[in-house]
Formats: structure tokens, sequence, C-alpha cells
């Protein structure tokens, strides 16, 4: 399903589609759809066994007008441009949308991590580092952890340019370690964020949150971290997935017992439960359910499945996991989607706060990182919600709205060099 959309044709329609709607100039739209800057590295890796390696990495810039770039790194055998291109430039509209300082970027390996040892793990992340260093730093690109990479990733990221500066620099990336300069709460954060803005969203629709059924696609960082507030909550969590598989049970999965499972390295597919189904990805998208929230990777609904999904809402974890013209049939069938750029942006809110108590040198508790990450997430959600109530269109286009205008803006003030 993934192979046959590119993910940068998406974004590009998703601009056409909000730039018709608030009337862009055609100019304006034309430079939005262009990134700024992309960079192609070759990784050389000599394997634990002696042989040579040779694996292909990237980072994009998509826009900087408004601040350093943000945006994650990516090990997946998926990767390639346009998909790190898409990703960034979804980086520029939701960094945009939370009115933060930050950009749009994204960057990536294509590399199936899982067959590395951490050796080789350390010396693909450290190489590649060293590849994109002139195009990274705390003014220029700040990475931060995706698919397939985390917190020990990150430092080793963060070593690297340090050893090049002669100096410490914590804020190169965020996610990192909080023993090196990560911020508390940043790991549950984008997870975190897609609860607050479930929670708002059943209260405005009169819905319960504890009586909704949820299923979810990805049980990592994002899958799994929501799939535990909900289920924390008093929810029915009755299907989740992993790239193995899907697994399922009416009467609702026990997901401590599941991530404890995962964390320890393992697949859903060998975990041993009667009384669970096993049920593929694609099935599990369709399940009957109130809250869907595809938290893996892109193109998950699309024209090919959209008319067997089940749901009330859709909230995205991932990023893209749904085509514009699948997102056009949702909102015809009223289920309603909290877009990627408000619904996962959790993750990049809690590393601006790593990235600004790094500046600072002074580090927040916990209550102040969730306090403030609700608060910056919900007025969004707000801005948002008033704009697609008003103009009768889909969540996803008003927040495109936002994020574009004040692109669009900054872009009119600084003009256009030279
Ligand atoms: P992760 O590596 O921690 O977890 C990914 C999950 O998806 C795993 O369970 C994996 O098995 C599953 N998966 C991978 N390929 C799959 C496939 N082809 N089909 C079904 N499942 C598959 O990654 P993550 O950080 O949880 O990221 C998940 C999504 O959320 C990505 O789209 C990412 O861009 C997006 N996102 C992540 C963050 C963050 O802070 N980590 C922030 C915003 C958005």
């Amino acid at each position: 399903m993934t192979e046959e959309i590119n993910p940068f044709d998406v974004a590009k329609t998703q601009i056409d589609i909000v730039a018709k709607e608030m009337g862009l100039d055609k100019n304006i739209t034309e430079y939005l759809k262009r990134i700024e800057r992309s960079l192609i590295v070759t990784i050389p890796i000599v394997m634990d066994d002696g042989t040579l390696q040779i694996f292909e990495g990237y980072r994009v810039h998509h826009s900087t007008v408004r601040g350093p770039g943000k945006g994650g790194i990516r090990y997946s055998m998926d990767v390639n441009l346009d998909e790190v291109k898409a990703l960034a430039t979804w980086m520029t509209w939701k960094t945009s949308l939370l009115n933060l300082p930050l950009g749009g970027a994204k960057g990536g390996v294509r590399v199936d991590p899982k067959q590395l040892s951490m050796k080789e793990l350390e010396h693909l992340t450290r190489r590649y580092t060293a590849e994109i260093i002139n195009v990274i730093g705390p003014d220029i690109d700040v990475p931060a952890p995706d698919i397939g990479t985390n917190a020990q990733v990150m430092a080793w990221m963060m070593d690297v340019y340090s050893m090049q500066k002669g100096r410490s620099v914590p804020g190169v990336v965020t996610g990192k370690p909080v023993e090196i300069g990560g911020s508390v709460g940043r790991e549950p954060a984008t997870g975190m964020g897609m609860f607050f803005v479930l929670q708002a969203f059943c209260e405005k629709l009169g819905l319960d949150l504890k009586s909704q059924t949820i299923v979810v696609q990805g049980f990592g960082n994002v899958g799994g971290t929501f799939a535990e507030l909900l289920y924390n909550e008093g929810c029915k969590v009755i299907a989740v997935s992993d790239v193995s598989t899907g697994i399922y049970y009416e009467d609702g999965l026990e997901i401590e017992k599941l991530l404890e499972w995962v964390k320890q390295g393992n697949y859903l597919k060998d975990y041993e439960n009667d009384k669970y189904k096993l049920i593929t990805n694609r099935e599990l998208l369709t399940t009957k359910c109130d809250v869907l929230a595809p938290s893996a990777i892109e193109n998950q609904i699309t024209q090919a499945n959209v008319n067997e999904i089940e749901c009330k809402i859709i909230v995205e974890g991932a990023n893209g996991p749904t085509t514009p013209e699948a997102d056009k049939v949702l909102f015809k069938k009223e289920i309603r989607v909290l877009p990627d750029i408000l619904a996962n942006a959790g993750g990049v809110c809690v590393s601006y706060f790593e990235y600004v108590q790094g500046i600072n040198s002074y580090f927040w508790k916990l209550d102040r990182i969730n306090e403030e990450l609700k608060r910056i997430i919900l007025e969004a959600f707000e801005e948002t919600y008033k704009i697609s109530e008003e103009r009768h269109i889909s969540l996803r286009t008003a927040a495109y709205i936002i994020a574009v205008s004040r692109i669009a803006k900054a872009i009119e003030l600084r003009g256009i060099f030279p």
C-alpha cells in the first residue's frame, strides 16, 4: 500500500487544497511546495563480520523562515528522499500551528536498525552525523528521534557534534537522555499530546472518553503511550499492532503487559494469550471502534480501504497516515479526523521545551512540562476547532490554514532575498 503513493505528492496536494480554501497567492503556493535544501549522504560501515556495507542517509530542510529546522531522524528500510521531504514539510506546518519559533526539517537512513548490533548502530549514527554536520546545529536545524531511533541515538549524535566543536553542545538534538540535557516528559509527549487533544474533542462532541473503544496501529513510542494513557483512563483498547501483526480482543487488551513485552524487544506476534486473536494491520484499520489511532507510518488510510473504516474519530499519531483522497471520503462520512500536525505535535512541543531548558541551563519539573504542553496544544486545538466550525471545513484544512498563514506572513515580512 505504501509503495504506490508518494508522500511528497501527498504533502504538495495538501498545500494545493489549503491554498484554494484560503485564496493563497499562487507564487507563495509554489514556493511552499519547494524544499529549501536536501542533502543525500553515503554512510560506509565496517560491520562486525569485517564486511563493508554502504547505507544512504538524508537530511532535508523544508522551511527555516520562522526559525531553525526541527524534525526527527528515521531509521527504516522504507526511507527515501521523497518521504523525508514530505516529513520535513509536515514539520513546518506542525511547528507553525503550535506557534513555535522553529521551522520544518527531517532526516533518515535507509536501514533496518533491528538487523544491526549496538556497535554497528553506533557507528552508523556517528558516521551519518558526521556526514550531515554542516547542516545541523542549535541555530540551524535540531534533529530528534523518530521511527527506529531513540534517546541513545540522540546521545551519539550530540557526542559527534560536540567532539567537532570541542565543547559540549546539548542543543544540537532533542530527545536526549535526561542525564545529558534531555527533558523529563519528552518520551511520552507525543502520545500525551494526542490524549489531551482527543479528550478536548470528546468534550466538544459530548462524548464520554472512558466509554470509547480504541484501536491503535503502531505500538512504539507514540502508539504505545497513547494506548497506555487511554487504558489507564478506563477505555477499552480492543486492538493494537506493530509491524509483525495486529492483535484483537473485544473485551479489551491488557496494555501494560503488552507494553512490557515489546519493551523487552519482542514482537506482538510472539505474545501468548489464548483469548487474543491475531489480525493483519489491514484488518486492524477497518475494525469497528469509536477511536482509531494510526500511529505507525504514512499512507494507511487510502482510497483502497477508506470505505471500510468504521469509527467516529481518527487521531493521527503517525505523520501522513491519511491520503487527501481518503480524507475527502472521511469528511463526507462525517468521521472526524484530528490531523497529524495537531494530534502528534506534543513531541515537537516538548522538544522545544528541551531546547529552551538547554539554552537557559535550567530544567523544569515534569508537572510544568505537562502543564505547558497541555496549554500550548489545546490552544492550537481550540483555534483549529473554531475555524473548522465557522467555515464548515475539516479540522485538517483548518489547521493548515493557521499554519500556512503564519508561514506566508513570515515570508511577506522578511521578503525574498536578495
Ligand atoms: P517507533 O519506532 O517507536 O514505533 C513504530 C511502531 O510502528 C512500532 O510498533 C512498529 O513495529 C510499527 N510499524 C513500523 N512499520 C510498520 C508497518 N509497515 N506497518 C505497521 N506497523 C509498523 O516510532 P514512533 O516514534 O512511535 O513513531 C510512529 C509514528 O509517529 C511515525 O509516523 C512518526 O513520524 C510519528 N511521530 C513520532 C513522534 C515522536 O515523538 N516519536 C512525534 C510525532 C510523530
